[in-house]
């Protein structure tokens, strides 16, 4: 026979607020969790500096230390981790569900995606080569760097409006570029924006390139009149990008339910998808709130749904019997 090979009662994959919550509650449920943290661990909040609207802290925290104490008290409990990126996932519907790194294979009862989001890009020469310098796509984040200086803000949504309003605190002058006159954004937030002295809006305008100047920072972004055709370059000292996110589900793509974006399908006031035993968790499946505290709450629901599920619903003993019919072992079953 060959050697029996350890099912994990659970895996989490992704290593954000949504990823250490879901660890930290499965761990404290001797659920034992293995989480596959991804190589650049700690999600969109690596990015962030002070983070201050997270209950608890009234001091505010910087993101990374703020991630740094997630992972910190879900591995006091016991969760394992992986920090490399998941290359390939195989759902089941009820039965064992399977993570791979490489050929490396790790199997599990249940499984939490919790991959998170990134932001949408323009795609547009210049726009990476010039992140952090002059170039970003997190207002909240980099906002106050522009103080008194020319900023543009691209998007015509809530983001976009939410950045703007935040930014123009700190920016003597700042313009909303739209792709078209209509803007997608709510009328509340639209109207709050208008209500600002120093933002001004430029539409139906694209931006087709980044510029930077001899010291390598932004200079002027190229913007094309979507109706006339016609480019000018217009001097900013900083532009931030609020076109959306992007939901990082490429990893199940075709396995689960998701939106025509990508979002994972949950059941409403739940964190259960389509399959038995896979369940989602965080901006993976949030297109609206995305914020940290939200995040870190469902992925509390979800280690609570897999901890029901495996209670209630364990996968079916067939499945634990790997191809090729060895049989393999199962990690004892969660206490009540
Ligand atoms: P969104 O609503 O999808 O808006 C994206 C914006 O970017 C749209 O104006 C879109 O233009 C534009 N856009 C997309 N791709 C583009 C491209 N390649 N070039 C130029 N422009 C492009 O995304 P969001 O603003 O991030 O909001 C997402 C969700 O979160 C929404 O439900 C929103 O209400 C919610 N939210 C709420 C708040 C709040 O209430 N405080 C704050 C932030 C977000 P088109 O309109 O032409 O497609």
């Amino acid at each position: 026979m060959t050697e029996a090979k350890k099912v994990e009662n659970v895996i989490i994959v992704g290593g954000g607020p949504a990823g250490y919550t879901a660890a930290l509650y499965t761990a404290r449920a001797n659920l034992e969790p293995l989480v596959f943290e991804g190589f650049q661990w700690g999600g969109q909040l690596q990015n962030t500096t002070d983070v201050e609207n997270y209950p608890g802290y009234p001091e505010g925290i910087m993101g990374p230390e703020m991630m740094t104490q997630f992972r910190a008290q879900a591995e006091r409990f016991g969760t394992r981790f992986v920090t490399d990126d998941v290359d390939r996932v195989e759902l089941s519907n009820g039965g064992l569900q399977k993570v791979f790194l490489g050929d490396e294979e790790h199997v599990a009862k249940a499984v939490i995606l919790a991959t998170g989001a990134e932001p949408r890009r323009l795609g547009v020469p210049g726009e990476m080569d010039l992140g952090g310098c002059g170039v970003s796509t997190c207002g909240v984040c980099d906002g106050a760097f522009f103080k008194d200086k020319k900023v543009i803000v691209i998007g015509g949504g809530d983001s976009a409006m939410e950045d703007a309003i935040f930014i123009a605190k700190y920016a003597s002058d700042l313009t909303i570029v739209n792709r078209r006159d209509e803007f997608r954004a709510s009328k509340i937030m639209f109207e709050r924006v208008q209500e600002r002295d120093n933002i001004s809006f430029k539409t139906p305008y694209v931006a087709e390139e980044f510029v930077a100047n001899d010291q390598g920072r932004l200079d002027r972004v190229r913007l094309r009149n979507v109706e006339t055709e016609e480019s000018e370059d217009f001097a900013t000292d900083g532009a931030f990008i609020a076109i959306g996110h992007i939901p990082r589900s490429e990893v199940v793509a075709g396995q689960v339910d998701t939106d025509e974006e990508g979002y994972i399908l949950a059941q409403a006031g739940s964190t259960k998808t389509n399959l038995a035993g896979v369940f989602a968790v965080g901006d993976v499946v949030d297109r609206t709130y995305r914020q940290a505290v939200t995040a870190a709450g469902t992925g509390c629901m979800g280690a609570l749904d897999a901890e029901w599920y495996l209670r209630d619903t364990p996968p079916s003993p067939e499945a634990h019997w790997m191809p090729g019919g060895e049989p393999v072992e199962v990690a004892p079953a969660p206490g009540p």
